[in-house]
């Protein structure tokens, strides 16, 4: 901030204003006047200064960036983006889950990694969280999942009953759960943390192949987490560790990376694969589907207003450029409405027009009016087809329309055609596999200090089934640290 003060006060009409400190009375101590526009419109801009908080991910930080491709991958994907020698202006936002707006940084939640990218087909939103998986894999158990992890009716407090009842009347959580109460529940910092788009994509190459793919962002700086103690003690002293290191790392031109990668599978693999490809409760093993490297994306701009640029930020995975389409993923499926609709809700219906939201190509839409609208509509008649050269749908940016093949029936079922499709195995073979014996202790131990702390006994018994059902012996042990705490 600078603190030069050349310029004149105005009001919000670029008036000059008479007093900064003083409103205007009758004699020092007579009644205000209702004539001191200034001051009134001080107190109500004031009293409107904030838009609803995101219902999740409320609590955020971001930059703006660029992605550069460093591989070609034209093979899978026309999406102009992805081109090689390609570099796309973007804007990066990460925040945490449950917690509200001014919550501390360091709890343990996933986090969010959310991505535009200012492409020449319009605005490209990748809206992934730093964990490859999700607690639940149907959109309509999502409004549940998160009341389980706020806050009760009654009392307006966090309950870890709460948290654990659902889970465990949720199996298909398992993975996830594992995920968040090992080490990467907390990360070291908001630089030293993966993103993930998590749901699985479809690709279409110019040729009209169709293939499905997952995005993994690795971050350049290493994955680092703290310890449930150092978490713990940063958020008493520093609610805001993360959103502080991130804007500090881009002033000090300590430009943080991540390096994109993709996993592909082939269009005609997904049937009979061994478990359902689209379940956002499951990874495709690296051994499967192994990473192919497609760029870089690296923040080195601080926005210049929070508020404006951050907080105002609206992302919405419906945002897909020609060569990316959705897959059958139902949670992906459901974020597709319910990102722009919480946008028009929170910030306004014209919230495209704002600047971290505004394509930077022309927009020739037939949308107009509305609040606070300011981009007139330039479209020739405000409709379409008309003869005073409104513009023209594009059907050939896209070719063959991408699709998939559906079973034709309307259903309400569980994934259950594949072999694979239980909850307790990816968790198992992470346990097991993927962590060593002293990040498998910190796990017991985050688990075990989580349920000690006012889980009912009829959820504790089913909270110690769960961990049993994903390992025994992690199930035990954790099963002995809450018999002692
Ligand atoms: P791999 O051994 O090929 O991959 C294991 C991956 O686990 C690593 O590449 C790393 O992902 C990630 N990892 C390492 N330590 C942790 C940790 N403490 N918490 C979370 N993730 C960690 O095995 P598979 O591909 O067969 O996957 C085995 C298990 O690994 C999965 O069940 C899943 O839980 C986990 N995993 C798998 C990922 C995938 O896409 N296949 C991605 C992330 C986790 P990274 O390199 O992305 O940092």
């Amino acid at each position: 901030m600078t603190t030069t003060n050349v310029q004149r006060t105005t009001n919000n009409a670029g008036i000059p204003v008479e007093s900064d400190e003083h409103s205007l009375t009758v004699g020092p101590d007579g009644p205000i006047l209702l004539q001191d526009h200034y001051l009134i419109e001080k107190m109500a801009q004031f009293n409107r200064e904030r838009v609803p908080e995101r219902v999740v991910h409320a609590k955020g930080s971001g930059a703006y960036g660029r992605f550069e491709v460093t591989n070609d991958i034209s093979q899978f994907t026309k999406a102009d983006l992805f081109q090689p020698g390609r570099s796309t202006k973007m804007l990066a936002r990460f925040s945490t889950v449950a917690g509200e707006q001014g919550s501390p940084d360091t709890w343990r939640d996933p986090r969010g990694f959310a991505l535009k990218f200012y492409t020449e087909h319009g605005n490209y939103d990748l809206v992934g969280n730093n964990t490859p998986v999700f607690f639940v894999r149907d959109t309509i158990k999502f409004q549940d999942f998160i009341r389980s992890q706020k806050r009760r009716p009654d009392n307006g407090l966090r309950d870890n009953d709460m948290q654990w009842d659902f889970w465990t009347l949720s199996p298909e959580s398992a993975h996830q759960v594992t995920w968040l109460m090992g080490d990467r529940g907390i990360p070291k910092t908001y630089r030293n943390m993966n993103g993930y788009g998590s749901h699985t994509y479809m690709w279409i190459n110019g040729s009209g192949e169709q293939f499905w793919i997952k995005y993994h962002f690795k971050t350049d700086q290493g994955i680092d987490f703290l310890t449930q103690s150092e978490a713990d003690e940063l958020a008493g002293q520093n609610a805001d560790a993360h959103r502080q290191d991130l804007w500090e790392a881009i002033d000090h031109g300590d430009f943080p990376s991540w390096t994109l990668y993709v996993q592909v599978m082939p269009f005609g693999d997904a049937a009979g694969y061994r478990f359902n490809p689209f379940d956002l409760t499951k990874v495709w093993p690296h051994s499967d589907y192994p990473l192919i490297e497609v760029g870089r994306m690296t923040l080195d701009t601080n926005p210049e207003d929070y508020f404006v640029h951050i907080e105002q930020a609206a992302f919405e995975p419906s945002n897909m450029v020609p060569g990316i389409a959705p897959s059958p993923d139902k949670m992906l499926l459901g974020r597709l409405f319910s990102y722009p609709d919480t946008h028009r809700y929170r910030i306004g219906p014209n919230y495209a027009q704002l600047p971290p939201n505004r394509p930077h190509v022309p927009v020739h839409s037939y949308a107009k009016d509305g609040p606070m609208r300011f981009e007139p509509n330039r479209v020739g008649a405000p409709y379409a087809p008309n003869s005073y050269g409104g513009p023209a749908a594009s059907p050939q940016a896209y070719g063959e329309m991408a699709g998939w093949r559906s079973a034709g029936d309307m259903v309400r079922e569980a994934y259950t055609a594949h072999a694979e499709d239980d909850d307790f195995g990816q968790p198992g073979t992470m346990v097991r596999e993927v962590m060593d014996d002293a990040a498998r202790s910190r796990l017991v131990s985050n688990v075990a200090g989580h349920l000690s702390q006012g889980v009912s006994g009829p959820v504790m018994e089913r909270a110690l089934t769960y961990w049993r059902n994903i390992d025994q012996q992690v199930g035990d042990r954790i099963a002995e640290s809450v018999k002692r705490a």
